[in-house]
C-alpha cells in the first residue's frame, strides 16, 4: 500500500435520523414519539424515521402504507427541506473550522480527510469528539462519528454505535474487525447483494476474504474489486474535497406520475430550450449529455453520453436525449421527475496564438 494512504486519518460524520430529530428540535411535542418525514397519502414515501419509530421496523424508503402497517400509530410530517439545507450548511461550517478537505456525501453526512487539522488537535479522535460537541451547540442536534484509516472504515465505524456514538477502527484493529463484520453491514452491499451473497455462504469479512480477486469479478462484475479490497480494509479512494461537477441541468416534477414515452418526451421539450439556452448564454460547449428520472419511489436513474466533440446544437442535444431516454424503456414504475443535464464543458477561452519565432 501507498504509505500516504497508511497514514490517512479519515472521519464519517453522520447525523442521527436526521430530517427526524430537526422536526423533534423545532416541535417539542414530538419528541419521543414514533415519527416518519414523509408523504402520508397513499402513495407515499418514508424519507426519514425517528428511532422511536425504527422499534417497529419503519425503515427510510419505505412505502407509507407499509410504515404504518408495522406502526399504527405513526405521526407523519412533511419534509422542510429548507430548513434542512440551512442546518447542512451549519454542519458544515462545523467542518470547515477543522478542515479544508470536506467531501459532503448527503445534506447529513460527510467525509473529512483530518491527516492534518487547522487547529493541531493532537488525534483524529479529538477532532472527532470537538465537531460533534459543536454540532451539538450549534444545531441542537447530535451526529455520530466514525474514525479510521479509510473512507470505508470510517463509514463503518460511524454506523457501528449509532445514535449518539464515536467509534474508532485503528489500523491494528482494522481486518479483524472487517473480518467479523456480518456482510450486511458493509457499506456498498445493499439487500439484494446481501441476500446473494448469503446464498453463496458470504456471511461476514472473513467469508469474503476467502473469495479471489477473479471469483469476486466473475459474480460480482465491477463491484468484485471493491469487495476484494474493503474485505482486507482496504480503501484508496481519496476525500475529494471538490468535486468539478459543473452542469447545466433543468427538471421537472409531474403533478401525475407517469410511464408514458409521449409524455415523458413532451415533458423534456423545454427543458432542452432552457438548458441548451444556458450553456449558449454562458458561451460553454458541452460534451455530456446526462438525463434522470426519478420515480413514484424516489428512486432515481441517470443515463448519460459523452461525445468526442461539444454537442453541437439544440437539434443534437434533443437527439441524445430522447434516444437515452428511450434506452429507459419500458419503464417498470412510473415516473414523478425527469431532467436533462449538461456537463463536460470545454475551456471557453481561446487557444494562445502560437509565438512567432524571431530567431535567435
Ligand atoms: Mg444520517
Amino acid at each position: 500500500m501507498d504509505p500516504e494512504v497508511a497514514l490517512r486519518k479519515i472521519i464519517h460524520i453522520d447525523m442521527d435520523a436526521f430530517y427526524a430529530s430537526v422536526e423533534e428540535r423545532d416541535e417539542p411535542s414530538l419528541r419521543g414519539l414514533p415519527l416518519a418525514v414523509g408523504g402520508s397519502r397513499e402513495r407515499g414515501v418514508v424519507m426519514a424515521a425517528s428511532y422511536e419509530a425504527r422499534r417497529f421496523g419503519v425503515r427510510s424508503a419505505m412505502p407509507s402504507a407499509t410504515a404504518r402497517r408495522l406502526c399504527p400509530d405513526l405521526l407523519f410530517v412533511k419534509p422542510r427541506f429548507e430548513v434542512y439545507r440551512a442546518v447542512s450548511e451549519e454542519i458544515r461550517a462545523v467542518f470547515a473550522r477543522h478542515t479544508p478537505v470536506i467531501e459532503p456525501v448527503a445534506l447529513d453526512e460527510a467525509y473529512l480527510d483530518v491527516t492534518e487539522n487547522l487547529l493541531g488537535l493532537p488525534t483524529a479522535t479529538a477532532v472527532a469528539k470537538a465537531i460533534r460537541a459543536e454540532i451539538l451547540e450549534r444545531t441542537g442536534l447530535v451526529a455520530s462519528a466514525g474514525v479510521s484509516y479509510n473512507k470505508f472504515l470510517a463509514k463503518v465505524a460511524s454506523d457501528y454505535r449509532k445514535p449518539d456514538a464515536l467509534f474508532v477502527i485503528t489500523p491494528s484493529m482494522g481486518p479483524d474487525f472487517v473480518a467479523a463484520l456480518p456482510i450486511g453491514r458493509f457499506h456498498g452491499v445493499g439487500p439484494v447483494t446481501e441476500a446473494k451473497m448469503k446464498r453463496l455462504g458470504i456471511e461476514t469479512g472473513a467469508d469474503l476474504r476467502a473469495w479471489d480477486l477473479e471469483r469476486l469479478r466473475e459474480t460480482f462484475g465491477s463491484a468484485g474489486a471493491y469487495y476484494h479490497a474493503v474485505a482486507r480494509g482496504f480503501d484508496e479512494r481519496p476525500v475529494r474535497a471538490h468535486r468539478v461537477r459543473k452542469s447545466i441541468g433543468a427538471e421537472t416534477t409531474f403533478s401525475e406520475d407517469t410511464a408514458a414515452y409521449d409524455i415523458l418526451a413532451a415533458r423534456l421539450a423545454p427543458l432542452f430550450d432552457k438548458v441548451w439556452a444556458g450553456a449558449d448564454a454562458k458561451g460553454m460547449r458541452a460534451r455530456t449529455v446526462t438525463l434522470k428520472l426519478k420515480f413514484s419511489d424516489f428512486a432515481q436513474v441517470t443515463r448519460a453520453r459523452s461525445l468526442s466533440a461539444p454537442v453541437a446544437d439544440r437539434v443534437a442535444l434533443e437527439r441524445i436525449g430522447l434516444d437515452l431516454l428511450s434506452g429507459l424503456f419500458p419503464l417498470r414504475r412510473s415516473a414523478r421527475l425527469i431532467g436533462i443535464a449538461l456537463s463536460g464543458f470545454e475551456q471557453g477561452e481561446k487557444e494562445e496564438p502560437l509565438q512567432l519565432g524571431l530567431g535567435l
